[in-house]
């Protein structure tokens, strides 16, 4: 168990990698999160297998993920890898949530290029053709961009705006209408297996790799069967996840919040007290203590929570142990 665990956590071991110069053709994995699809997941299948065929000059692989379906499911994959030798399917011993489901197959897919889709058919398989060509023009992560997507009026309009003020708020650029659809070399795809936090939006955190990053349009089809995994409450965790993983904006807002606090009250103090001095008789007994007490108080919690805030947040940055950099290549003087 403990290796197996270990594996998980380090990339793939060099031997384990395919060198596209011993020969063979390359290999592109596909990696394939799959909760309760059991009307669809055959058909999506058989359009995957007959997108990828027309291109033979590589060689493929199919790692399924099964994140706890509970709807036979994972009866179905056992068929498809029974008459495919090219599918892996990796069973989740629960519902583990999409994100995790993605990272379980990148650390375990050992292609040249990898590519993440949905298995509803709502990430079109032919599509994943335009990412392997931007892939083989030289991009490095290939993202697969929404031009259009055939999903309720409601979460057209929740998507649209949030992609948005994600942008504004995010540290790093995270394109807008993209989702987990989109192929990475393996390279970037070594690297992203270097980020282990909990809280996982993935969309983000290969944005925030660097490396070359292209964009594909294309058009988001309907769910062929089945309705969507993902109700009201993970899509709130999934955007929550999406700000508070790439932005501190909600806790500088505290600092601020705390610094103009502090200055209101010293006004409201210096108010007070002249009051006092000047117009003795218009003030209330005991006002003035009241007041310079109640403001000074206030300024100093605020300020004090916008400073334990800006701890909280380094404490955060390093929790999430992201690696300090990532290197393409290091370039030496004896190979050309
Ligand atoms: N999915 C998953 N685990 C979950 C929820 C969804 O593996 O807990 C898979 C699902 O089978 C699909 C993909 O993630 O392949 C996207 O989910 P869905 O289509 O329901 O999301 P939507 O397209 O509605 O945003
Ligand atoms: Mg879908």
């Amino acid at each position: 168990a403990d290796t197996m665990r270990q594996q998980a956590r380090v990339p793939v071991p060099q031997q384990q990698r395919r060198a596209i110069d011993e020969g063979a053709p390359p290999l592109i994995s596909y990696v394939l999160p799959v909760y309760n699809e059991v009307a669809g997941i055959k058909r999506f299948h058989e359009e995957l297998t007959a997108a990828t065929a027309t291109r033979a000059e590589f060689d493929y692989e199919f790692v399924y993920v099964n994140d706890g379906s509970s709807d036979g499911s994972l009866g179905v994959l056992k068929d498809v890898a029974k008459n495919d030798p090219r599918v892996r399917v990796m069973d989740f011993a629960r519902n583990f949530g999409h994100q995790i489901a993605i990272t379980a197959g990148l650390d375990h897919a050992s292609g040249d290029a990898v590519i993440v889709m949905d298995t509803d058919l709502q990430d079109p398989p032919r599509v994943s053709l335009d990412l392997i060509d931007a892939w083989l023009d030289g991009a490095e992560i290939v993202s697969a961009r929404r031009r259009t997507r055939r999903d309720t009026p409601f979460k057209r309009a929740t998507a649209h705006t949030y992609y948005r003020v994600l942008r504004r708020c995010a540290e790093v650029d995270i394109p807008v209408d993209t989702g987990d659809f989109r192929l990475l070399d393996r390279r970037a795809a070594e690297e992203l297996r270097g980020f282990r936090e909990r809280s996982r939006f993935i969309r983000g955190m290969v944005a925030s790799m660097g490396f070359e990053q292209r964009e594909v349009l294309f058009d988001r089809d309907e769910r062929v069967a089945g309705e969507t995994k993902y109700p009201m409450r993970k899509m709130l965790r999934l955007a929550a996840d999406g700000v508070t993983s790439f932005s501190t904006v909600p806790l500088k807002l505290i600092t601020r919040i705390g610094f103009i606090t502090l200055v209101l009250a010293m006004l409201g103090i210096v108010y007070a007290v002249a009051l006092r001095l000047f117009f003795p008789a218009i003030t209330v007994s005991g006002w003035t203590m009241l007041m310079v007490a109640m403001l000074f108080l206030g300024g100093l919690q605020m300020l004090s929570l916008g400073v334990i805030g800006s701890y909280v947040g380094r404490i955060y940055h390093e929790v999430q142990q992201r690696p300090l950099y990532i290197v393409r290549n290091v370039i030496s003087h004896d190979e050309d």
